[in-house]
């Protein structure tokens, strides 16, 4: 089968169009799926592991006997990771500990006054349920780039929930499990999609035992955060619970733009259109380039590289998609102007000098720089994260990092003397707002 693939045009030459109006993007309503799954939601927060159960056997086709994974399942699949992946794994755990542990806050106390000070402190979350997608594909990479910022926050509660495959006895797929393993994670669910964000927010009771009560060791208990990408339904779920849990950025199906000129080699530019097209039916692929003759070399090179891809059928649908084109523009200067538009997640630079282009992005998840940083790089080994604000969200949220898992808690300490020599400011202030009490309470410890 000949698969010939053209990108759709999107021609901004000449052209005064805000590209916000006219760029290419998935067509995803979250919202709606937000009213889908409420019910669902509902369902899990008052039937627990009743509504679990009915929701895996529905969208994953799986007969749950237990939320929990056991501890022998997480040694085994340990014990039988092919060695390579132990070592990529074992690698890429090395490089993201060393990135992540880097953006460690320190506390830091201000003296504002003599005698009076604020003192930050960074705080880790108590207890955070981290979500690794399994659905069309399986990610034991994105249990990397959760755990390990996770981890290197401080976090002492930490689990991890990742839908059941039907070929692994409706345990998650073994690689993820054997990821866990090689973090030391030891709280594992065998639920995914909204059913596995509701169970985190809300907790659940375990398993019916052989007398009908719930089995306390299946119990999962309500976290504080939940992190992690995921598919539509995943997105949802985090969108209805932000507020009774705390949540990270949006991070659905994956999308790539690549800023390009014709110092770009059209074939490692189409290799990385597809990498990203290979995730699901709704990635998308973006290039930005003044040049004409790039594109239709890119045209090319997509065509060419398709007849020997995997996942054909995925990828073409990526690409044929609305939220997949070229977009042409006059030149880099209004490039740039449109990939800060556009906020991609992963954004690539392939010009000459992608340096100083790169440095003057404003808004992308991350920035991946010159022809031998392509975004597989990220995905696994680079030590950054690859857990990012998708759909725009880039314009105002970052990646996953230690601070998603950090709260920042001011402490103030002022003596008398700072406080009374601050005190007619703040009773002006509670006066102005109305709001005597506020000053009354200063002026109680200053008796006349
Ligand atoms: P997934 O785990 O997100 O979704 C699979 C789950 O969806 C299943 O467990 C199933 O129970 C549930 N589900 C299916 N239909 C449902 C419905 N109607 N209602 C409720 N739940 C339902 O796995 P996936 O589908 O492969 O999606 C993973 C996504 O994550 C991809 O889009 C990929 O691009 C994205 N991803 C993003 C990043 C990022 O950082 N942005 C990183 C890795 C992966």
């Amino acid at each position: 089968m000949l698969n010939r693939i053209e990108l759709r045009r999107i021609d901004l030459r000449g052209s005064a169009t805000d590209p916000r109006a006219v760029l290419p993007r998935a067509q995803l309503d979250v919202a709606e799926a937000v009213e889908r799954i409420r019910p669902l939601v509902e369902g899990v927060r008052q039937h627990g592991f009743l509504a679990i159960r009915e929701a895996t056997q529905r969208f994953d086709g799986v007969t749950l006997r237990n939320l929990r994974v056991p501890a022998a399942a997480l040694a085994a699949a340990a014990a039988a990771l092919d060695p390579a992946v132990r070592a990529a794994l074992e690698e890429s755990i090395a490089r993201a500990r060393v990135v992540h542990r880097a953006q460690r806050r320190r506390d830091h106390t201000t003296k504002v006054v003599p005698g009076g000070t604020v003192t930050e402190r960074w705080l880790p979350v108590g207890r955070v349920g981290l979500y690794v997608p399994g659905g069309l594909a399986v990610y034991p990479s994105t249990v990397v780039m959760n755990v390990v910022p996770a981890q290197e926050a401080g976090v002492a509660s930490l689990v991890v929930a990742s839908p059941p495959q039907a070929d692994n006895e409706g345990l998650p797929d073994a690689r993820v499990l054997a990821a866990c393993a090689l973090l030391g994670v030891e709280e594992v669910y065998a639920v995914g999609g909204a059913q596995a964000v509701a169970m985190l927010g809300y907790g659940s009771d375990g398993a019916p035992r052989a007398d009908g009560t719930p089995d306390p060791a299946d119990r999962c208990a309500p976290v504080d955060v939940v992190t992690g990408p995921g598919n539509i339904w995943v997105t949802a779920a985090k969108r209805l619970l932000r507020g009774v849990v705390g949540i990270d950025a949006e991070a659905g199906p994956t999308e790539i733009a690549v800023l390009a000129d014709d110092t770009a080699d059209p074939a490692h530019v189409a290799a990385d259109l597809i990498s990203q097209a290979e995730h699901d039916p709704l990635a998308a692929s973006v290039l930005v380039t003044p040049s004409v003759a790039l594109a239709d070399a890119v045209d090319g090179a997509l065509s060419r590289q398709l007849a020997h891809a995997k996942h054909v059928e995925r990828i073409t649908t990526a690409l044929g998609g609305p939220q997949s084109g070229t977009v042409l523009v006059d030149d880099l200067e209004a490039g740039l102007r449109v990939v800060d538009a556009y906020a991609a997640e992963h954004l690539e630079i392939q010009t000459a000098d992608a340096r100083a282009w790169a440095m003057r992005v404003r808004n992308a998840g991350a920035i991946f720089v010159g022809p031998y940083a392509p975004v597989s790089l990220g995905d696994y080994c680079a030590g950054s994260n690859h857990v990012l604000p998708t759909g725009g969200c880039a314009r105002h949220s970052s990646g996953l990092s230690v601070q998603s898992f950090l709260r920042g808690v001011h402490v103030i300490e002022y003596d008398e003397a700072a406080l009374a020599d601050v005190a007619g400011h703040v009773v002006a202030l509670a006066n102005a707002e109305d709001l005597p009490a506020h000053g009354q309470a200063v002026q109680a410890r200053f008796p006349a």
